[in-house]
């Protein structure tokens, strides 16, 4: 019996590991030279950009909120298929979320329908990178100038990914990212929030620690209400050893999507009726390998049997609108129906730098023999 392959495993490498090591030994191990290292290298990465970190990548969204001004009595249209933090922070800074269904090819926010929902009091638009997948980055933008909406790109699965020849982050308005342990880069837990200026990054830091501002060696001064959100030097230490490597990390993962539909053959689809993701090589970073099952196909049991064959999939992710907090909100079944239909099927298939081609042709194998009973 193979031994048990799970859906996803971060890319830890021993000197990642020893540099972790180092700083539990400085006797510094909260937010410090680390944090600062890493935000250096991150704006570096962005372009230039101005680059925070934080304790989660759901924060960072809240935050980007926070500072767009946008509060109760403003409207903030999401996408239904997403982790629920996407849709909860709007509802933490206590304005309405307007979802709109997604395209059934990207699984991501159908633009169309995005513009339909918009209303006078729509503010701003957090599209979602699924699996790293990006939007049409010049139509977002264009239905955003168009209508003055503030767009906070959740881009908490797209480290990595591309749009046009360039970086997801490095350009736009607000993008957020996470690094919990699941995406492609991890500090175990944690984010990071690209911003606009100088400006925003100074509002950014004071929502992060309680308001404070700091000037010369003991001024301080708490002039409006900020949480507790920072990244500490451990987490920055892991993010630190990562950053260099995301590129091949990236590319393995490419290559290893490439593989799954080789391995899964030209007639996947129409054999099972299953559905495939977009073939893209060049933008997504393969954050995730996605299918969607068949309709008469229970996932649950599909997963189950999966199981069995010693293979972990994962399940992102079921509508939110359709959650009992959202459901209290008015949100009924049949309202998005396309985000309904992908999101009862969709299923995650094992996806990680770490993997050979012989897993990839192993999951490929058992996922066929259980579509075919
Ligand atoms: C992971 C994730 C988040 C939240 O990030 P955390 O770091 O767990 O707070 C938000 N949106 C999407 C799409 C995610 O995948």
């Amino acid at each position: 019996m193979n031994d048990f392959l799970p859906f996803t495993k971060p890319s830890i490498d021993e000197a990642t590991i020893a540099s972790v090591a180092e700083v539990l030994r400085s006797g510094w191990i909260t937010g410090g030279p680390k944090v600062q290292e890493f935000e250096r290298k991150l704006s570096e990465y962005f372009g230039g950009r101005p680059v925070r970190t934080f304790n989660s990548g759901t924060c960072t969204m809240e935050i980007a909120l926070r500072i767009a001004g946008i509060g109760p009595g403003d409207e903030v249209i999401t996408t239904p298929v997403s982790w629920v933090a996407t849709a909860n922070v709007i509802l933490e800074v206590g304005a309405t979320p307007v979802f709109a269904d997604i395209d059934p090819v990207t699984r991501n926010l159908d633009l169309d329908k995005a513009e339909a929902a918009i209303t006078p009091k729509t503010r701003a638009i957090i599209p979602v990178f699924l699996s790293g997948l990006p939007v049409d980055m010049d139509r977002l933008h264009d239905i955003a100038r168009r209508h003055h909406l503030r767009v906070v790109e959740d881009a908490a699965q797209a480290l990595g990914s591309a749009w046009e020849g360039r970086r997801i982050g490095s350009f736009g308005d607000f993008a957020s990212f996470s690094f919990q342990a699941n995406k492609n880069l991890t500090t175990a837990e944690g984010g990071c929030l690209v911003l606009n200026d100088e400006s925003e990054a100074r509002l950014a830091e004071k929502y992060r620690l309680q308001g404070v501002t700091r000037s010369g060696f003991d001024g301080m001064e708490v002039d409006m209400l900020g949480g507790k959100f920072n990244m500490t030097d451990i987490s920055a230490a892991l993010g630190l050893g990562q950053l260099p490597q995301l590129e091949t990390l990236t590319a393995r993962r490419r290559k290893l999507a490439q593989h799954y539909f080789t391995a899964l053959g030209a007639d996947f689809e129409k054999q099972t009726g299953a559905q495939l993701p977009v073939r893209d090589f060049q933008n997504s970073n393969w954050h995730m390998f996605q299918i969607v099952l068949p309709e008469g196909v229970v996932r649950a049991a599909f997963m189950e049997k999966m199981k069995a064959r010693n293979i972990g999939c994962g399940v992102h992710y079921p509508p939110i609108h359709l959650f009992e907090l959202y459901r209290a909100r008015g949100f009924r079944e049949g309202m998005f129906p396309v985000a309904e239909s992908v999101g009862r099927r969709i299923v995650t298939l094992p996806l990680f730098p770490a993997m050979t081609g012989a897993d990839v042709e192993r999951v490929c194998a058992e996922a066929q023999g259980v579509l075919r009973e």
